[in-house]
């Protein structure tokens, strides 16, 4: 078997894969593939209204708070959400905890005041900054985290305490892989290609009263409040991957939900970061506490044989090991699709290499 250990897009369930080869000529009876489906029709209406139901369902999300599927990706909510939340000349916080923070503030300060409310960069992006470090700014437009840094393989396991500041965050790579307090959050968005489903689908989960006109340039299709309003159907929405989504989101209420998936990649990335740890010629630089679950950085004692390492995982099997341009080194990125088989199989091969080369 082959394990894909790509960060984005990520490994896919293969009953969900599956279940859309058996669906894609004809759904259901239908007559037609969902591709082929009106948007505006029944048929695909009822297929987003489940994918929504299912997924408020999944994360509990309170009846205060729209769902949105949008186009366009995480990179483009960085301008996006300034641009809906808004005005010009607006103060915001913003936590840089490693790649994707620097990223979204970068994109945000075109639209936005930033003000760097918590930085990792004292030490190195190794830690995410403890509450104790944080410089809110009161009255700020939003307080904005990346809860999972997927180049850099750090995580909150826990959540910034923002006051009356709505606290918005990118979860891009951590989305669904465990239960959420959404009510702590004013904005949640992600893109899909991790645990989700295909790369272009956007989720938006946000909170009515943040539901505001966007600025006059914002272009309406990317108009939360103009999608909320027409039940995401301004322009056409990404019809099939919708769809996809929805496959995954009933794949993981058959997984029993999202509490059994933390536990799950609690283990996997767990028994994973033990071999690291465990051996010289491994080196893992996050602290321990801020791992993330996700992703799991790390470096080769020796960084000349990486190359190495990554050509022989590859003639194994163990795909897409190379960590982010940005970082250098490994990532293993252990999506909800992972099976534990994956990791298991990454752990011997960490050991053989070791063996092999000390
Ligand atoms: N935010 C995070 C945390 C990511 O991991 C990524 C992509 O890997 C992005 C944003 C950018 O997503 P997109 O390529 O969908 O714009």
């Amino acid at each position: 078997p082959v394990f894909n250990f790509a960060a984005g897009p990520g490994m896919m369930p293969r009953d969900v894969l599956r279940q859309a080869r058996e669906e894609l000529l004809e759904w259901q009876r239908s007559g037609m593939s969902v591709m082929e489906m009106p948007f505006s029709g029944e048929v695909f209406q009822a297929i987003q209204q489940q994918a929504q139901q299912d997924l408020r369902e999944l994360l509990g999300v309170p009846a205060d708070y729209r769902i949105l599927f949008l186009q366009g990706g995480a990179s483009a909510q960085f301008a996006l959400l300034p641009m809906n939340l808004l005005p010009a000349g607006a103060t915001t916080d913003y936590a840089d905890t490693g790649h994707w923070s620097r990223k979204a503030i970068a994109e945000a300060s075109r639209y936005v005041r930033i003000n760097v409310a918590a930085s990792g960069a004292a030490r190195d992006y190794r830690q995410i900054p403890t509450q104790a470090d944080w410089q809110l700014t009161p009255g700020a437009g939003y307080c904005h985290i990346t809860s999972n840094e997927t180049a850099d393989g750090l995580a909150y396991h826990w959540l910034p305490e923002t006051g009356e500041v709505p606290l918005v965050a990118d979860m891009t790579s951590d989305f669904l892989s465990r239960p959420l307090a959404v009510e702590r959050f004013g904005v949640i968005y992600a893109g899909a290609q991790k645990n989700i489903g295909p790369a272009g689908l956007t989720i938006v989960i946000i909170r009515d009263d943040l539901l505001r006109p966007a600025r006059p340039e914002t272009p309406s299709a990317f108009s939360y409040r103009v999608q909320a309003e027409s039940n995401g159907r301004f322009n056409t929405p990404l019809t099939y991957a919708v769809y996809i989504a929805g496959l995954v989101f009933q794949w993981l209420k058959r997984q029993g939900g999202l509490s059994v998936m933390a536990e799950c990649n609690r283990r996997k990335s767990a028994k994973l970061y033990e071999a690291i740890d465990g051996s010289d010629f491994y080196l893992c630089r996050s602290c321990a506490l801020d791992r993330s679950r996700m992703n799991v950085c790390f470096h080769l004692a020796d960084d000349a044989l990486t190359g190495e390492f990554l050509r022989q995982a590859s003639e194994q099997g163990l795909l897409h090991l190379k960590g982010h341009p940005a970082v250098g080194g490994v990532r293993a990125s252990l999506y909800n699709a992972m099976p534990e088989a994956g990791v298991d199989a990454l752990i011997a091969f960490l050991h053989a290499f070791a063996a092999r080369h000390a």
